[in-house]
C-alpha cells in the first residue's frame, strides 16, 4: 500500500471495498488477520448480518446498546503511515484516528481498476 498522509482526506490506492470496490470512504477491516480483507459499511454490515445503523463518524450502537466503532469482528481499516500494514485496534495514533474519522462513510465512487 502507499504512503498515507494523515493530513489529506485522500485513501490509499488500494484502499477498497473487497466486495463492491468502493473507495474513497471508511472501511473496516477483518480483525486480526495479517492480509485482512476490506470491507465498506455497507458490505461489512451484511457481512456480518448487523443493523447498518452506522454514523457519519463510522460509530453504531451494537446489540448491547453500546457505542462501537466495529462491525461484528471487522474493525477500522486505519493504514500505517508507511502503508506497511494497518494500526492495531487498539493502537492507533491520535493523526490516523482523525483521519478515518473524517473520511466519508459513502462516496459512491467504485474503484475501476
Ligand atoms: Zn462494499
Amino acid at each position: 500500500m502507499e504512503k498515507v498522509d494523515y493530513s489529506k482526506m485522500i485513501t490509499p490506492l488500494d484502499y477498497k471495498c473487497g466486495k463492491c470496490d468502493a473507495t474513497g470512504c471508511k472501511l473496516w477491516r477483518e480483525y486480526q488477520t495479517f492480509s485482512p480483507r476490506l470491507l465498506c459499511v455497507d458490505c461489512a454490515c451484511r457481512d456480518q448480518k448487523k443493523i447498518n445503523n452506522v454514523d457519519s463518524e463510522g460509530l453504531r450502537v451494537d446489540d448491547d446498546g453500546m457505542q462501537t466503532d466495529q462491525v461484528g469482528w471487522y474493525v477500522p481499516a486505519v493504514p500505517t503511515k508507511d502503508g506497511g500494514g494497518y494500526c492495531g485496534y487498539l493502537d492507533v495514533p491520535d493523526a490516523a484516528v482523525k483521519w478515518w474519522e473524517q473520511l466519508p462513510l459513502r462516496t459512491g465512487i467504485i474503484a475501476t481498476a
